[in-house]
């Protein structure tokens, strides 16, 4: 397996491989960049059929947290860890505890978060042998109601603000009264988010796999359902798609009728050229990175006392943000996912704390 000539390895700075033959504890620690702070990264459980398999996630994963920490305007670098294992099958506390006595030699370098295949509870045990895990401390919201850590309500305000600023560079509107929403999956993120857009006068068009959720935001939010295959196709202003990855591809961009693409999905891109093809059909795309980062800024600010007010001030800077890609993506010609990675690497490569 090779490392340092790996094409994900993009100089990472630090690798750790951890093995706990006890517990059956097999990780891996990939921290890529620390020049704004120290790693904050989600810690995965997943039956990688292979360590290659499971090297390739952690470096890839490790990177895009670099990204977007800079772009949120966090003082954190980017890392991430993975547990080679399935977590219904072979986790235990002994083997969250072992993790946590790992992230623990390495002094802080790297701070683990949930992600899937590991949940609060597990962080909480990992807890009891390292101070490096976050997301796991009761507090009031980012709204100032009570949150059991769940990142999920910032998330979709950020989405929301996000949303506003790609309406307002594309459509030139500064209100979304009327303006009409296909939002794709209903669940944490989702329904939050078509709850900001209906308080701000839109009107919503929804689709989940789960009938539960469709009728929830028919209901309570006014939403009118469509089918899996109408929700891209919608002749809305904007599409939203806040359920899976890969959603903007050769078939759905050519079918897509919205002008602004911005939702709260990692991965939306089926593949990294995407953005281009969408900027060449005049769709303004927010990059998913960048307009998801409300749970990552929340789960930050819980290291610096999570005050409620600050924490909201600062998920608001993602429609700054994003309004700086927008109108750079503007005047380069350039697509909007390309102009992010630029801004990033100058907010990671012209920064040093150490
Ligand atoms: P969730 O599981 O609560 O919601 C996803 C919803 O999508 C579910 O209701 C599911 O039924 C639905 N869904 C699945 N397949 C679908 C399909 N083919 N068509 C329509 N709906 C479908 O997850 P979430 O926490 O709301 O996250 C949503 C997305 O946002 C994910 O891509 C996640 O990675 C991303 N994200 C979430 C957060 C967060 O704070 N929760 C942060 C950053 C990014």
């Amino acid at each position: 397996m090779s490392v340092f000539s790996h094409p994900e390895f993009d100089n990472h700075e630090h690798l750790s491989f951890f093995s706990d033959p006890e517990t059956g504890l097999r990780a891996i620690v990939a921290v890529h960049n620390t020049n704004r702070g120290p790693a904050l990264g989600g810690c995965r459980m997943y039956p990688y059929a292979s360590d290659e398999e499971a090297l390739r996630d952690v470096l890839r994963l490790s990177k895009g947290m670099t990204y977007k920490s800079a772009l949120a305007n966090l003082d954190l670098g980017g890392g991430k860890s993975v547990i080679i294992g399935d977590p219904r099958a072979h986790k235990s506390e002994a083997l969250m505890e072992a993790m946590g006595r790992f992230l623990e030699q390495l002094g802080g370098l790297y701070i683990a978060a949930e992600d899937s295949g590991t949940s609060v509870a597990d962080l909480q045990v990992m807890g009891r042998r390292t101070r490096h895990v976050a997301g796991i401390a009761p507090r009031a919201g980012f709204d100032g109601q009570p949150s059991n850590g769940d990142p999920s309500p910032a998330t979709a305000y950020g989405t929301f603000v996000g949303l506003q600023a790609a309406v307002q560079h594309r459509l030139g509107r500064g209100d979304l009264e009327g303006l009409t929403v296909a939002v794709q999956g209903i669940g944490n993120v989702g329904y939050r988010l078509a709850r900001h857009l209906k308080e701000a006068g839109a009107k919503l068009y929804v689709h989940d796999v789960y009938a539960e959720s469709v009728e929830r935001a028919v209901d309570e939010l006014g939403a009118t359902a469509v089918s899996g295959d109408e929700i891209l196709k919608l002749d809305v202003d904007v599409v939203a798609p806040c359920a899976l990855g890969a959603v903007l591809n050769d078939d759905s961009i050519g079918k897509l009728q919205a002008k602004v693409v911005a939702g709260a999905a990692n991965n939306q891109l089926a593949q990294s050229h995407h953005d281009a093809v969408l900027a060449g059909r005049g769709i303004l795309y927010a990059p998913d990175f960048v307009i998801n980062a409300g749970g990552i800024i929340d789960v930050c600010h819980e290291r610096n006392g999570h005050d409620a007010a600050a924490v909201r001030a600062h998920v608001e800077t993602i429609g700054d943000t994003l309004g700086e890609i927008f109108a750079r993506a503007e005047h380069g010609s350039q697509p909007t996912g390309v102009i992010a990675n630029q801004l990033a690497e100058e907010r990671f490569r012209g920064k040093s704390q150490l």
